[in-house]
């Protein structure tokens, strides 16, 4: 047998062989953080991996949208639902070598309570308003299930970095008499500050909303997008893309509100998120 046959024959099967172990082995999967709170975000990393095919991983009967993040590393950002029973949980993880699952355990969180007084008319808003508020939100239910290609890249930043005003979660009573949960963050802002994109993305929306006022949408791709309401103007249009840091617009009072300041929201896979969490995940 000639050299080249014999090494065809016997080395090169010995060499898959040694990488495909390689590989298998120095396959990792993790979950960033293992604890999570009710409303908070998380990210599922895959590194060390060779793989012919995307990764799918799937918690409580959603699919986590991984993207590659470098050679043989793939990234995914899900979210707990707020209303999740705290608990112990499974990621299923399913890749083209390993099946397997991760846990992530829901811890409950302290939403708390506050009591607000807000100008009757955007409390309880007259027929048109209704409707006009109505329409607006099942454009805003559209939004949020489409899955696009991934913009964002490293950590979320803060849009405005002042204070915390009312935090995520917090249940309000307005006026005495209605109820509602704060599904974003409240930051304190002066009329005509600069508010920044949060990461990376695609403006989905820019225009008045009657709850929200002036409000810009952000989709950052995989099912993850940040909102940014009650601006006093837009710095960006439909369609633009825009980098991480970039202004978007200046805080405002527009919409329901009792003054100035920055409401802002983050709605992952569908989940409204508390987005102090996204912006402390290790990314
Ligand atoms: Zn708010």
């Amino acid at each position: 047998m000639k050299l080249h046959n014999a090494l065809v024959f016997f080395l090169l099967p010995v060499i898959l062989l040694f990488f495909s172990c390689a590989y298998a082995v120095a396959l990792e999967a993790e979950v960033i953080p293992t604890e999570v709170g009710q409303g908070d975000a998380f990210a599922v990393k895959i590194s060390g991996a060779s793989l012919s095919e995307h990764p799918i991983s799937v918690f409580r009967n959603r699919i986590i949208g991984f993207s590659e993040c470098g050679k043989g590393c793939f990234i995914g950002i899900g979210a707990v639902d707020m209303g999740t029973k705290p608990g112990e949980y499974k990621i299923e993880l399913d890749t083209a070598d390993v099946k397997t699952s991760l846990p992530l355990v829901v811890k409950k969180a302290d939403f708390p309570s506050i009591s607000l007084t807000l100008p009757e008319g955007k409390v309880f808003p007259n027929k048109k308003d209704l409707k006009r508020a109505i329409r607006e939100a099942d454009k805003l239910k559209k939004i949020w299930p489409v899955s696009t290609e991934k913009l964002w890249s490293g950590e979320f930043i803060l849009p405005l970095e002042n204070g915390i005003s009312t935090v995520f979660g917090t249940k309000r009573v307005i006026n005495k008499k209605k109820n509602s949960i704060h599904r974003g963050m409240d930051i304190r802002g002066k009329h005509g500050e600069k508010v920044k994109a949060s990461n990376r993305g695609r403006v989905v929306l820019a225009e008045e909303l009657f709850f929200g006022g002036n409000t810009v949408i952000l989709d950052h791709g995989r099912e993850i997008y940040t909102i940014y309401m009650h601006l006093s103007a837009f710095s960006v249009k439909r369609g633009d893309i825009v980098s991480k840091g970039d202004i978007i617009g200046l805080v405002g009072s527009t919409g329901r509100v009792s003054g100035p300041h920055l409401h802002f929201g983050v709605k992952i896979m569908g989940a409204n998120t508390n987005p102090v969490s996204l912006i402390g995940l290790d990314l």
